[in-house]
Formats: structure tokens, sequence, C-alpha cells
């Protein structure tokens, strides 16, 4: 399992730098990669936008 971005990410960036894997990746919509994800849950309450949740 992982935590995924939706479309309502406005690539802010906040998100960045509080995953502890590095799987964000920046973008017109940023993106986690799901085989990196260790499903920590770290980037959800940092997001404006709310658009990070677990799948
Ligand atoms: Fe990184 Fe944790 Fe968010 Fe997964 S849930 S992208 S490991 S901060």
């Amino acid at each position: 399992m992982a935590h995924v971005i939706s479309s309502d990410c406005v690539a802010c960036g906040s998100c960045i730098s509080e995953c502890p894997v590095e799987a964000i990746a920046e973008g017109d919509i940023y993106v986690i990669d799901a085989e990196t994800c260790i499903d920590c849950g770290a980037c959800v309450d940092c997001c404006p936008a709310d658009a990070i949740s677990a799948q």
C-alpha cells in the first residue's frame, strides 16, 4: 500500500521535505512512488490542499 496525491495538488512543495524515504517527486502535480512509500503518513497533514491520502 502507499499514499497517493490527488488532482487537488497545487504543487506547493510542502510535502517533499516531510517524506523520510524521498518517495515524492515534483511535477505539475506531485507524485508518490508507490514502490518507495512506506505508508508512514508523515506527508498528509502538511498538505494545504488536503490532496494526500491513504489508499
Ligand atoms: Fe513518504 Fe510517508 Fe508520505 Fe509515503 S506516506 S510518501 S513514505 S511521507
